[in-house]
């Protein structure tokens, strides 16, 4: 998509330097518990860090990098060259509650989350969704009152990704039950250590328990925890969500770059013309989703996308899913361990990390909006398409 200039060279030169220095060695993708995984991970976010890399779409106020467009996306190619891990434990942290602050949120909330967040010390979740409001968000019930300078907040979230290790929660709440569905949401920052809030994990398929149902019983928070104005907050989440379905998605497609190259050592390690011509087809469909990935964040930063973030997000997941499909039928049977049985193997090659990775693939065609949604607004918003009937916005 872009070539690089002299300068450019100079900034990856440094940042490869930097990376073979100091990138952790033997970490794989999805061969850790969830605990290990974090660990890496916080480590490694303070690693960048204190080496002046952390944050890179951060202002240098806040202690980011200021990092240019470009210079984001060859760090992420650095990254999947050098095989570094991706912080994604923080990335609600760093991409979205970051993207939130700095266009809604006050220099107070600002200053109070920023620092802590770049030292690794606060992980945040999302609580959008709920029994009844998946795809229709904007029918979410959790219901906040006002009560002097709090909120008295009460119900229920749920597929909180991470919220039994978080700190804080992005979290919509309804303050007006009258109004137009979408225009009675309020967005508040929940300390999710107040009393009156029950955190259930929810197994998954992985055996792993990656998100949770959140349950409120009169839980206090400060207004002066609101994000904007009361009753805006269907606004602001959408630019939480557009930010899930671009930005966020550099580490993500930096992950499935990863397990592409891996892919082609499994390959050579079969041997045949047909594992390597399987491997060289995934790799021409992983560069494509890479230009598309840098074409849609560089119209973005020219404030000339939005919508476009869903065919990435729709492409991306179903080449995830189908990528790691390929790969479970090159390593056969060993693909059905799962953790931790999938990592006690001595070989390095054949081992259950794919079945973990295919398993993980398909939580993307879901997570951030289903694809079917997604579909609805590459068809109304970016083809023109005539829109789905329906009373009332509720696309998420
Ligand atoms: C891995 C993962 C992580 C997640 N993390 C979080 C999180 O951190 N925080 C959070 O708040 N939520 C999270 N979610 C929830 C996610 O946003 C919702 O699951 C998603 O929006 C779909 O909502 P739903 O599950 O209620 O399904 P529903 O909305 O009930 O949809 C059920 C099915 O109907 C289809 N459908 C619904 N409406 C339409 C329509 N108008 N046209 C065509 N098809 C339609 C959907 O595509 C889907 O296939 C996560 C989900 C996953 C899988």
């Amino acid at each position: 998509m872009f070539e690089d200039d002299p300068e450019l060279q100079a900034f990856r030169l440094r940042y490869r330097e930097f990376l073979d220095a100091n990138a952790p060695r033997g970490w794989r993708v999805n061969a850790t518990s969830p605990d290990t995984t974090l660990e890496i991970q916080r480590s490694w976010l303070r690693t960048l860090v204190a080496g002046g890399w952390g944050a890179a779409h951060w202002p240098t106020e806040y202690g980011g990098m200021g990092a240019t467009l470009a210079q984001q996306i060859v760090m992420q190619q650095e990254n999947a060259r050098a095989g570094a891990p991706a912080v994604t434990m923080f990335g609600m942290a760093l991409v979205h509650v970051a993207a939130t602050l700095l266009e809604f949120g006050t220099p107070e909330q600002r200053h109070e989350h920023m620092p802590s967040i770049l030292r690794g010390d606060e992980i945040w979740c999302q609580g959008f969704s709920e029994p009844g409001a998946g795809s229709d968000l904007a029918a979410l019930s959790t219901r906040a009152v006002r009560d002097g300078d709090n909120y008295i907040i009460n119900g229920q979230k749920i597929w909180s990704s991470g919220a039994n290790r978080a700190d804080w929660c992005l979290l919509l709440v309804r303050t007006d039950p009258i109004a137009v569905k979408h225009k009675g949401i309020t967005f508040v920052l929940l300390d999710l250590h107040s009393p009156g809030i029950e955190i259930r994990p929810i197994k998954s398929l992985l055996g792993s328990q990656e998100f949770c149902e959140v349950f409120f019983t009169d839980v206090v928070v400060p207004v002066s925890n609101r994000i904007g104005e009361e009753n805006e907050g269907w606004h602001i989440c959408q630019t939480t969500l557009a930010t899930e379905r671009g930005p966020y998605l550099l580490p993500v497609v930096n992950k499935l770059r990863g397990e592409c190259a891996e892919m082609g050592r499994l390959a050579e390690a079969i041997g045949t013309d047909h594992a390597a011509q399987v491997a060289a087809s995934f790799h021409a469909e992983v560069t494509i989703l890479s230009e598309l990935l840098d074409r849609t964040l560089i119209k973005a930063a020219f404030g000339k996308s939005g919508n476009e973030s869903s065919i990435l997000k729709v492409y991306y997941s179903e080449l995830s899913q189908r990528l790691t499909t390929a790969a479970l039928e090159m390593v056969g049977l060993d693909a059905q361990l799962s953790w931790p049985e999938a990592f006690d193997l001595n070989s390095d090659t054949f081992d259950g990390s794919w079945g973990m990775s295919h398993y993980w693939s398909w939580s993307w065609t879901i997570a951030g909006g289903s694809n079917e949604i997604q579909r609805n607004i590459i068809g109304e918003r970016v083809l023109g398409l005539p829109r789905e009937p329906r009373p009332e916005a509720k696309v998420r």
